[in-house]
């Protein structure tokens, strides 16, 4: 069975920045934590980092810049958590790795999650096209990433990769 990496806020745990969740409560993704298929990561918190703790960005591009040392990772007061980032993108490739996994569902706009487009290192809610630090490096070992938005997408991936998968409204 096709398993998915997911975002812990996401399933409402209460791991974000300012100590809450992100529940996506669609019926799609209940029938997928029934049927055993997903393994929950927060890449912030699996990189070191505590919780609740200061909001961060990628400063003026995205993750992808992060892998390749072209961008770092601050808070607004210009705490660098780069390394704590990277940590975390590496160790929900591991995730992935260990349990054979192909597709995520990933928080949206995060600065390690998202999937289509980030916080543009500002701190004023202006985005950028552009994915988050783990995101990206998923995307570079193959795997595919979506964001909540983009369930019907998933689905679509998943059936693609595991013909006999029922496909419910999202
Ligand atoms: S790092 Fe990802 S899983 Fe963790 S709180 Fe942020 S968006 Fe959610």
């Amino acid at each position: 069975m096709e398993k998915i990496l997911v975002s812990r806020c996401l399933l409402g745990e209460p791991v974000r920045y300012d100590g809450r969740g992100a529940p996506c409560r669609a019926p799609q993704l209940e029938q997928w934590r029934r049927e055993g298929r997903l393994i929950a990561v927060c890449p912030e918190l699996a990189g070191g980092l505590a919780c609740p703790r200061p909001p961060a960005e990628v400063q003026g591009a995205d993750g992808g810049a992060v892998l390749t040392g072209e961008a770092r990772v601050l808070t607004q007061s210009g705490q660098n958590l780069t390394d704590a980032f990277l940590r975390g993108a590496n160790a929900a490739l591991d995730l992935c790795r260990q349990h054979g996994i192909r597709l995520a569902l990933l928080k949206a706009r995060s600065p390690s999650c998202g999937a289509t487009d980030t916080y543009d290192g500002s701190f004023s809610g202006r985005l950028l096209p552009g994915v988050g630090v783990t995101a990206a490096r998923l995307r570079r070992a193959g795997i595919q990433v979506f964001d909540e938005q983009q369930l019907p997408n998933l689905a679509a991936a998943l059936q693609a990769l595991e013909p006999g998968s029922t496909m419910r409204p999202c």
